[in-house]
């Protein structure tokens, strides 16, 4: 546990002229208020707002920020009240502490709802101070290094879960990499610690393979400096567990060597030197095409600069390196922390407003009247880059990367939106599905005619579009299942000369047990009955006069299997719990060739007779179906069931010898997958190739799984099998 003297000391070393006095003021306030309390660890609990208040120091922040975190825990958890605390240490200090203890006090919930509202009360708190985050992710990191003393296993992975999912990316988009690389690494050891030790023992073998790599290649590149008369330090430095993680799941690679996963870092004093430096390296070693970054002119939103490059270094091996001045480097590191350093004293106020994104999340939270719709519609959003466009009169509209015509015309309005029929970027018409670039001039076209249209939820990004698409789709899917059902009612009825009246629909409704006409109109349109079945029943029924009882019978025992669905509701219900959209009463299978597990992108396909089979949005299936009336717009439920299980497809090839289908099938139960079926398509003297079938929760499991079989050294190659 740090001291009293110590937190002082390493305050002054960057603050000289810091007013002692509150500092001891609060830690004493603080000492007394939580006076016998105890935490998990058997620590006092003291010993945690000091702790907290050592790592904002660590990150040099200003005293309010250092006072605010000794006394962060008083109002909720002691006696003290906020009216103490204004009398004591003043407003400045009140505020902060009133915004940390509103975070802290909804405890979070695993329900979408609860944690949607916390979302909300977060980004409200810290867009009046941007401290009160800075305070709240100290709070966060040290209650994560002591996560492991908490008893409940429920309750630790679900304080991980939401680290990695709310705190981890808000330390990112202010800039606080390290705060965020660390809260990630130790959620990942709550959440996934089987593949965490795959990472580490990989590390291992890596290490003892090849020792003293990283120091040849640190050795040879400061050669190169020196003999080129620049004055820089450079380091090496490893990536974390979860960052390797990370990169294999996404960008499907192995690391086969220590400098896959090596940083290697130069910094120097001034911007040019900068530049001198990648001049050099450049000139002794071959770059790697594609892989060159100038952050310097172009920084990230979160303010991050460097120079980013990967030549083919010392020893032949790729090497990573970025290029930054020492100013730069505390920004990297710090973030929006990295201000007070330079700002101290100048008595600059630092509000959330001057961050754009976050000013863009207030805007969507004034709009959205569901928390549930607001978290939906961000957590994306603020995770990803954004693209700066332009409207015709100049007004910047900023979209999240990867963002299209349509979602530029939602921004604009919903009515717009709605109505788009085609557009033009930089003056010359494109395709509605072109993504946009950074400084593109958008003119969107509309007619009152036009509608919006189902297939353009494949291709928008922002929550806004996509949720105004589906509402209409779903709307409109009715009612064009309607009148499908209609007309092949109509057809039906005739082959059997029956009369298309009211009287025989409800006839037929009763037959079927519809609790409506309409139902049974809709009910065919969407292919679960086919018109034929109901006009044979029908005309069955008219040719032979009988008791309603004795009807009853005949028509359950003639439909008996075909009409399972109808006849045993409970069992539907079960197949279709875990989907969103569908119209009740739809039999449900999913597709045999794209395997579609929760997570992924899905669309309905409506076969008559059979009811709806689910398919990825990429499958080629539906990529190749041309009757757009018949897809339907489907999504996973919120609230699967924690035990559903669904079959997904990995293709993996290892190496022929022997064990080695041993340890592959041994990773997938690692990592809590259930082999439901494996096929050998390909055997040659050097490797195998397998489709395995897998039995997995959802999207992130099988990624899970995936990832765990690349770090398996007889892996030569794993990927999800569409
Ligand atoms: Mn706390």
């Amino acid at each position: 546990m740090i001291h009293q003297f110590e937190l002082i000391q390493k305050l002054k070393s960057y603050m000289p002229e810091v007013d002692e006095e509150s500092i001891n003021k609060a830690y004493v306030f603080a000492m007394k208020a939580h006076g016998t309390q105890v935490r998990a660890s058997g620590d006092p609990y003291f010993s945690h707002p000091l702790e907290v208040a050592g790592i904002l120091t660590d990150m040099r922040m200003d005293p309010a920020s250092i006072i605010t975190a000794l006394l962060h825990d008083t109002v909720e958890d002691t006696l003290a009240t906020l009216e103490d605390i204004q009398k004591l240490f003043g407003d400045e200090i009140m505020h902060l502490v009133d915004g940390v203890t509103k975070l802290s006090r909804i405890e979070l919930q695993s329900e979408e709802t609860k944690q949607a509202e916390n979302f909300r009360k977060l980004v409200l708190a810290m867009s009046s101070d941007i401290r009160v985050l800075i305070v709240k992710l100290a709070d966060r990191l040290h209650n994560m290094r002591t996560l492991h003393y908490v008893k409940d296993n429920a309750k630790q992975r679900r304080i991980a879960r939401e680290t990695m999912e709310i705190y981890a990316p808000l330390a990112e988009r202010i800039g606080m990499q390290g705060v965020k690389d660390e809260l990630e690494d130790l959620s990942f050891a709550m959440l996934n610690p089987e593949a965490r030790e795959s990472v580490l023992s990989r590390l291992r073998y890596l290490h003892e393979t090849s020792e003293n790599q990283v120091e040849t290649i640190l050795f040879e590149m400061r050669k190169v400096l020196d003999k080129n008369n620049v004055k820089a330090s450079i380091t090496g430095r490893e990536k974390t567990p979860f960052s390797i993680w990370r990169k294999m799941h996404m960008k499907n690679v192995a690391f086969e060597q220590l400098s896959d996963i090596m940083a290697f870092r130069i910094v120097v004093e001034e911007i040019p030197d900068c530049y001198q430096v990648l001049g050099v390296l450049h000139g002794e070693y071959s770059l790697m095409p594609g892989r060159f970054k100038d952050y310097i002119s172009t920084p990230k939103t979160n303010g991050y600069k460097s120079l980013h490059t990967s030549v083919i270094g010392p020893l032949n091996q790729r090497v990573e390196i970025q290029i930054r001045t020492k100013d730069m480097h505390s920004v990297a590191e710090l973030g929006v922390a990295a201000h007070w350093q330079y700002k101290q004293g100048s008595g600059s106020r630092h509000d959330g407003r001057q961050y754009a994104w976050l000013r863009g999340l207030l805007e969507i939270l004034e709009q959205t009247a569901n928390p549930e719709e607001f978290l939906e519609h961000t957590k994306l959003e603020m995770f990803s880059d954004q693209v700066f466009c332009f409207t015709p009169k100049g007004d910047v509209i900023p979209l999240p990367r990867g963002a299209t015509c349509i979602d530029f015309a939602y921004a604009l309005h919903s009515d717009i939106g709605d109505h788009t029929v085609a557009a033009r970027i930089n003056g010359r018409q494109v395709p509605l599905r072109t993504v946009l670039h950074n400084g593109d001039q958008i003119e969107i076209i509309t007619s009152k005619t036009q509608s919006p249209s189902p297939t353009w939820e494949r291709f928008v990004v922002t929550g806004k579009a996509r949720a105004r698409i589906r509402r209409f789709t779903r709307q409109q899917q009715k009612n064009q299942f309607f009148e499908l059902g209609k007309s092949l009612l109509h057809k039906a009825f005739a082959k059997e000369n029956i009369d298309y009246t009211e009287g025989n629909l409800k006839r037929a409704q009763e037959i079927f047990h519809f609790s409506s006409v309409d139902d049974l109109i809709l009910d065919v349109g969407q292919g679960n009955h086919s018109g034929k079945d109901i006009a044979h029943a029908l005309a069955t029924d008219t040719k032979t006069v009988i008791s309603a009882e004795s009807l009853d019978e005949a028509i359950e025992h003639k439909f008996d299997t075909p009409h399972e669905d109808v006849k045993s509701p409970r069992k539907k219900k079960r197949t279709t719990l875990s989907i969103n959209g569908l119209i009740p009463g739809m039999a449900v299978h999913y597709a045999a060739c794209c395997h579609p597990i929760p997570g992924d992108d899905i669309v309905g396909l409506v076969i008559t007779g059979k009811g709806v089979t689910i398919h990825t949005f990429d499958c080629d299936h539906v990529l190749n179906f041309h009757e757009p009336e018949r897809l339907l717009d489907v999504s996973w439920s919120h609230t699967l069931d924690e035990k559903a299980r669904f079959v997904s497809r990995v293709h993996v090839t290892f190496v022929n010898k022997a064990g080695s289908l041993a340890s592959t099938t041994t990773m997938i139960s690692k990592q809590g997958g259930n082999i439901a079926n494996l096929k050998v398509t390909h055997r040659t003297p050097e490797f195998w190739d397998v489709f395995i079938d897998i039995e997995v929760r959802d999207q992130e499991h099988l990624d899970s799984i995936i990832a765990g079989l690349r770090t398996v050294p007889i892996v030569a190659q794993a990927e999800r099998s569409k």
